[in-house]
């Protein structure tokens, strides 16, 4: 029995370190490098945690490959299934791949060609259902409970959860004098695991979520004091987007325990920091990922010591969007 089992409604450091070995022989540390320009925009050490280098270019692989590991045999013999075709969709259809799990992604007849495309060259399996995300969820639960597929939840679970607190591990080791985290906050699976890693080796070590300032929903859960539902708009920080579930176990009471600050990017600045980032660092990185560098180019860091570490979340941006981005910054920097 794993500690998770063991003491469900409270997650330890050593789930983060079980999820460390767990993982270890699938996912590769990703490197941590210091930004020179940034650091010298912001009088202070500013470290870049690369977890766009992961081969399928977010983080979330960490948290699928945890989970997808900790199945017994039976259940792996009888397979997975998402309802995501972001980040998480992919990860979970590639962690499945590599370890030959049959694994199932339940869409809306809505989503993109590209992104099926992708999931397909992975090996999943798709099922069109309706015409909605919610349609998609309803389906893959279905699965559950007629398959015996098992579903792999993108935030809200203890495994997860731990398999993205690994970063934390990393992060510790690479960076001696590490104060400040700043983390992209969606449904908080990554900011609960990196601040349940880093706090729990040095409470003072600052943890900042950072959002789109549109739909931002932890941010709205946490000034209502519980799960709010938000329309989703459009914004650039596209894997930012979606609710944190009105029954959330997990990443709601963590990201209030483990988050000092939250700062919310206007699409202006998410779309600067892109730009900048491809401009003075020659790095392609996706809107939520930019959220960060934007927090840092805005100095809307409150604590203002020691050295600051900014999580990039991932690189999975279409071109289309690339280009319109670029086009804006140069008609205003040159
Ligand atoms: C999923 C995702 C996030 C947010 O992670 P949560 O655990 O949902 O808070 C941030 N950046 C990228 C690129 C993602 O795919």
């Amino acid at each position: 029995m794993t500690a998770i089992q063991r003491k469900k409604e409270l997650m330890k450091i050593r789930d983060v370190w079980e999820a460390r070995q767990r993982i270890s022989p699938l996912i590769k540390r990703t490197p941590v490098i210091q930004s020179s320009i940034l650091s010298e925009k912001i009088g202070r050490n500013v470290y870049l945690k690369l977890e766009n280098v992961h081969e399928v270019g977010a983080f979330k692989v960490r948290g699928a490959a945890n989970k997808i590991l900790s199945l017994s045999e039976e259940e792996r013999k009888r397979g997975v299934a998402t309802y995501s075709t972001g980040n998480h969709g992919m990860a979970v259809a590639y962690v499945a791949k590599k370890l030959g799990i049959n694994a199932v992604v339940c869409i809306s007849n809505r989503v993109p060609k590209a992104k099926v495309d992708s999931l397909k060259r992975l090996d999943a399996h798709i099922e069109i259902v309706g015409d909605s995300q919610d349609a998609a969820g309803v389906r893959c639960y279905e699965l559950e409970r007629e398959r015996g597929l098992t579903v792999i939840e993108p935030f809200d679970d203890p495994y997860v959860i731990a398999g993205q607190g690994t970063i934390g591990l990393e992060l510790l080791e690479d960076i001696p004098n590490l104060s400040d985290v700043i983390v992209p906050l969606s449904g908080g699976g990554l900011l609960s695991g990196i601040g349940l890693a880093v706090k729990s080796n040095d409470p003072g070590i600052r943890v900042t979520g950072v959002s789109m300032e549109k739909s931002a929903v932890m941010y709205e859960s946490l000034k209502a004091g519980k799960p709010v539902v938000l329309p989703e708009s459009e914004t650039l920080a596209d894997s930012l987007l979606g609710g944190i579930g009105l029954d959330n176990q997990y990443t709601f009471p963590m990201v209030r325990k483990y988050m000092d600050e939250v700062v919310l990017i206007p699409e202006e600045e998410i779309a600067f920091g892109m730009a900048f980032m491809m401009d003075k660092h020659r790095m392609m990185m996706e809107g939520a990922a930019a959220t960060g560098i934007a927090a840092i180019l805005g100095n809307k860091i409150l604590h203002q010591e020691g050295d600051v570490a900014v999580i990039i979340s991932g690189q999975n941006v279409d071109l289309s969007i690339v280009h319109s981005v670029i086009e804006k910054y140069l008609s205003i920097h040159k």
